[in-house]
């Protein structure tokens, strides 16, 4: 028996069956590659969903976490400590933001954007229970974020959701219009929606969605836990757009794989949340926030951004190609930066099966959805030999 089989055995014996493992076990990474039980080695096209952008055990996070774990691990935010400010620092220099609250994932994140939301307005004397949120959405796993998650099956179950949300089709500034009223706290979105199929905003709704936010009192979350992070080749994806949220989720890349979410806030937004209204006993965690303040100077000050746009474009020609080329198989690529999608004619179960079959680690993003989120420091020969491997894998199961 292969060591991959066995930890599968051993895995299926112990572990909660909510998720579909591949039927291998990756036990180490480096860069823009990961290695199986049995040695066998894989290019990583999907950097842990969208996580790992600065691909794996990175040495400046990496020499951070180390650093880190020998001088402080918790304290509580009883007490301030370094990383964190350190951290915040990074991000309010970087972004619209004023103040930053960390937690630990992004659920977490947007949970406490929704709460801040509905307490912005009843400290106001406006109490105004509803929210604005879109069709095909992703926001986390919690009651609440499962409640603004506008796909069904991620409810299904386990009603009474959190009451007040309405949904509007993406992209669609009419129908916002119809849904918001003196009674919404917020309108919650991802500027590039992920995990139903990667759509980027078309252009204008972001900035459309600030004007209907402003003119009916409403607040305006911007989730970033997928797109942000440098992904677009801007360090957050509204930057294309040139519009400002009041708030903002942040979490997978933050940490690049270490656990660690973050709501950043303007000042109005941020007072709101005074001591004892909200708290995380692990956010803001000494380890997690070390090897993000790495992330951040990697993205800031160690060309990263740049790389990440070069990557981005070569990918997008890439696509086009294998588009062209593969005619009919092919409904749609689209997206954005590294984030981006192959929307086929079928299910695309077995052209991931393929990809993992040679060597080449891709998700879904929906039944017929192919998305790649590979690290941002990705190379243009690791982009041109993982296509090249997708292209047969959509052949071979596609006909
Ligand atoms: C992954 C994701 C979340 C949830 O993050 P978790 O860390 O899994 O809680 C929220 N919003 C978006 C857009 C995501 O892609």
């Amino acid at each position: 028996m292969t060591r991959n089989q066995e930890l599968l055995d051993q895995a299926e014996a112990v572990l909660v069956a909510n998720y579909r493992p591949l039927p291998i076990t990756l036990v180490r990474g480096e860069g823009c590659h990961l290695f199986d039980a049995d040695g066998a080695r894989y290019l990583d096209l999907m950097g842990g969903i969208a996580t790992a952008a600065l691909g794996h055990c990175h040495p400046k996070v990496t020499a951070a976490l180390e650093e880190q774990a020998r001088k402080l691990w918790h304290v509580s935010n009883l007490f301030g400590s370094e990383p964190k400010i350190r951290l915040a620092e990074q991000l309010v220099a970087n972004c619209f933001a004023d103040r930053v609250f960390f937690c630990n994932s992004g659920a977490e994140a947007n949970e406490a954007a929704l709460k801040c939301a509905r307490r912005f307005h009843a400290e106001r004397g406006d109490p105004r229970p509803e929210f604005v949120a879109f069709d095909g959405s992703f926001h986390g796993r919690t009651l609440f974020t499962v409640s603004a998650t506008g796909q069904p099956a991620y409810w299904k179950g386990f009603e009474p959701v959190v009451s007040g949300f309405r949904f509007a089709p993406f992209g669609d500034l009419d129908a916002v219009r119809e849904q918001v009223s003196e009674r919404t706290a917020a309108i919650l979105v991802e500027p590039v929606q992920g995990e139903s199929g990667v759509w980027p905003a078309p252009p204008g709704f972001l900035a459309g969605l600030r004007e209907i936010a402003d003119a009916s009192g409403a607040l305006l979350i911007f989730d970033e836990v997928q797109c942000g992070m440098g992904r677009m080749g801007t360090l957050f994806a509204h930057e294309h757009e040139g519009v400002s949220p009041d708030l903002m989720t942040l979490a997978k890349a933050l940490g690049n794989g270490i656990p660690i979410g973050a709501l950043c806030a303007t000042e109005a937004c941020a007072e709101i949340l005074v001591p004892g209204s909200h708290a995380s006993t692990f956010g803001g965690n000494p380890l997690a926030c070390a090897a993000a303040s790495a992330v951040m100077t990697e993205l800031v000050e160690g060309g990263v951004l740049e790389q990440s746009r070069q990557a981005g474009a070569h990918l997008e020609a890439k696509l086009d190609a294998l588009a062209a080329s593969l005619g009919d198989r092919v409904v749609e690529v689209r997206g954005r930066g590294l984030l981006r999608a192959i929307e086929c004619a079928g299910p695309v179960a077995a052209v991931i099966e393929g990809c993992l079959r040679a060597g080449v680690l891709v998700i879904s993003a929906g039944e017929s959805v192919v998305r790649l989120a590979p690290p941002l420091i990705i190379g243009e020969a690791e982009i041109d030999t993982g296509i090249g491997v997708l292209e047969g894998a959509i052949r071979e199961a596609l006909g």
